[in-house]
C-alpha cells in the first residue's frame, strides 16, 4: 500500500461481518483462562494484552498504522509529544550520559532537556545541526547516546539534512532520533534517509483538529544496539526475570523495552477513545497535508511581496536557505507552517495579530484551522535571549499556521490585518 492508502487501511482490516470503523476497546484489563497464561505475559514469554497502562487493542491498531506509515517495525503511543521524546531518550540514556540535540527544536523540548533532564543527570549538548560536520563532531564524547532533531524545526523551520546527520550519528555509534511532527509521514519518512527512531507530537497534524494531546515513538528496527554503548538493550533486565531485549526481540528491541519497561513504570499510555479519535484524524491526513502545503505556498508568496513584511521564512520559497534541502526531503511540500517578521518589531506584530478575524490566536499549531502565535511571548517564553537567538526566534517573529480554509479567505484576512498597522 502507498501512504495515502495506509492512512485509511493500515492497522485494522475488518473481516466478514465486523465493524468498518476501528472498534474502541474501553477496558483496563483482559481475561485469561489460567494463572499460567497470565504468568507468561508477565515473563514476556507470550504476546497479549494484560493491562492498559502497557497496551490496549485499540491503541495497538493505531500503533500498527503509525509504524506502517513511517516504515518502522513497531510503535508506542504516548500521552503527549513531550512523553514521546522523553521516553525515546530515557530508553537509551541514563545518569552520566549525554545527547546531542539541534538547538532550533521546539521550546518545550529544549526546556525538557536543558532543565528537567539535566537535573536527573542526562546532559544535552545543543548545537545548530546546519553547521558543518567538524563542528558538530566536537559535541560527541564516549558517553553520547543519541542525536535528536526535528525534520522541520518548530518554529525556526530549519530543514534537517537527515542523511548527513544520520551518517554522523552512526559514525559515532549512536542512533538518530527525528521528531517528524511538522512533516508527518505524508511529506517525509526520515527512516528512508537513515533515521533510526521517529517521534511525533500527534497533537499537531496527525490529529489535525486540535482536539487531543498525544505522541508516538516509532522504531525503524535498523540500528545495531550491540556495539558496547547500550548495555540496557543487551544485558538481562532484572525486572523481567532476565529478558535481554536484543536477544529476545531482535529488530523490535528498542520499542519493546520502551513499552514493557518505561511505559510500565511511567504510565503515560493513551486511552482507547483517544486512539480512536487520533485514528480518525489520520484517515484524512494525506488530503489535509496537500491543502496545507498549497495554501501555505500562496500565503508565503503573498507575504514576501508585501512592503509591510520584513522577511518571510518558509523552506518552500525559492531563496530560502533550506530550499535545496526542502526539495530533497520534502518534495511534495513543506507543511502549513510559516514564520515571518513584520516591519516595526514586536509592537506591529501584536497589532497585526490582534487585527486578524479568521485566523485564531491560540497556543497551538499545525491543525485544520488557520492559527497564529507569537513565540517569544508564548511557547518560547521560558527561553533566555541567548536560547531564543539559538532557536532562530526574533522578538517580532510571528508563527503563522496556514489552515485548509479557502485560500482567498485566508489572504483577505491577512490583507486587512496588515492594513490595520
Ligand atoms: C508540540 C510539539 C512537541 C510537544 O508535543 P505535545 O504533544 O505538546 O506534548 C514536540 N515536538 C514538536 C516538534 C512539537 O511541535
Amino acid at each position: 500500500m502507498r501512504t495515502e492508502t495506509k492512512c485509511l487501511h493500515s492497522g485494522y482490516q475488518p473481516g466478514n461481518g465486523e465493524p468498518l470503523a476501528m472498534p474502541i476497546y474501553q477496558s483496563t484489563t483482559y481475561t485469561y483462562d489460567s494463572t499460567d497464561d497470565i504468568g507468561k505475559l508477565f515473563d514476556l514469554a507470550a504476546p497479549g494484552h494484560m493491562y492498559s497502562r502497557i497496551s490496549n487493542p485499540t491503541v495497538a491498531m493505531l500503533e500498527e498504522k503509525l509504524a506502517d506509515l513511517e516504515g518502522g517495525v513497531g510503535a508506542l503511543c504516548t500521552s503527549s509529544g513531550q512523553m514521546a521524546n522523553l521516553i525515546a531518550v530515557l530508553n537509551i540514556a541514563s545518569q552520566g550520559d549525554n545527547i546531542v540535540c539541534d538547538s532550533t527544536i521546539y521550546g518545550g523540548t529544549i526546556n525538557l532537556f536543558a532543565v528537567t533532564l539535566e537535573r536527573y543527570g542526562v546532559h544535552t549538548n545543543f548545537i545548530d545541526l546546519s553547521k558543518p560536520d567538524e563542528e558538530i563532531q566536537k559535541c560527541f564524547d564516549a558517553n553520547t547516546k543519541a542525536v535528536l532533531a526535528e525534520t522541520i524545526a518548530n518554529p525556526a523551520l530549519d530543514v534537517l539534512d537527515i542523511e548527513r546527520i544520520a551518517n554522523l550519528a552512526h559514525k559515532n555509534g549512536v542512533p538518530l532520533i527525528v521528531d517528524n511532527t511538522f512533516a508527518t509521514p505524508v511529506l517525509c519518512r526520515p527512516i528512508e534517509f537513515g533515521a533510526d527512531i521517529i517521534t511525533h507530537s500527534t497533537t499537531k497534524y496527525l490529529d489535525g483538529h486540535a482536539i487531543q494531546v498525544g505522541g508516538v515513538i516509532i522504531d525503524s528496527g535498523n540500528f545495531n544496539w550491540d556495539n558496547g554503548k547500550f548495555p540496557g538493550l543487551i544485558e538481562p533486565d532484572a525486572s523481567y526475570h532476565g529478558v535481554a531485549y536484543v536477544r529476545d526481540f531482535g529488530k523490535a528491541a528498542f520499542i519493546t523495552k520502551a513499552r514493557v519497561q518505561l511505559m510500565r513504570d511511567l504510565g503515560a499510555y493513551p486511552q482507547a477513545m483517544t486512539a480512536f479519535l487520533l485514528n480518525l484524524g489520520i484517515e484524512t491526513l494525506h488530503v489535509r497535508m496537500e491543502r496545507h502545503c498549497r495554501n501555505a505556498e500562496r500565503v508565503a508568496q503573498y507575504l514576501a511581496a508585501s512592503d509591510k513584511v520584513e522577511s518571510v521564512n518558509y523552506p518552500g520559497l525559492e531563496g530560502n536557505r533550506f530550499n535545496a534541502l526542502a526539495k530533497k526531503y520534502l518534495p511534495d511540500g513543506c507543511s502549513g507552517v510559516i514564520s515571518f517578521c513584520i516591519k516595526g518589531g514586536k509592537e506591529n506584530a501584536v497589532k497585526f495579530m490582534d487585527s486578524l478575524k479568521l485566523a485564531v490566536n491560540v497556543v497551538h499549531v499545525a491543525a485544520a484551522r488557520t492559527m497564529v502565535l507569537h513565540p517569544a511571548s508564548a511557547t518560547h517564553r521560558q527561553l533566555t535571549d541567548e536560547q531564543l537567538v539559538a532557536a532562530g526566534i526574533s522578538p517580532g517573529m510571528i508563527r503563522f499556521s496556514v489552515g485548509i480554509e479557502n485560500i482567498d479567505d485566508i489572504i483577505e484576512d491577512i490583507e486587512q490585518a496588515l492594513n490595520a498597522i
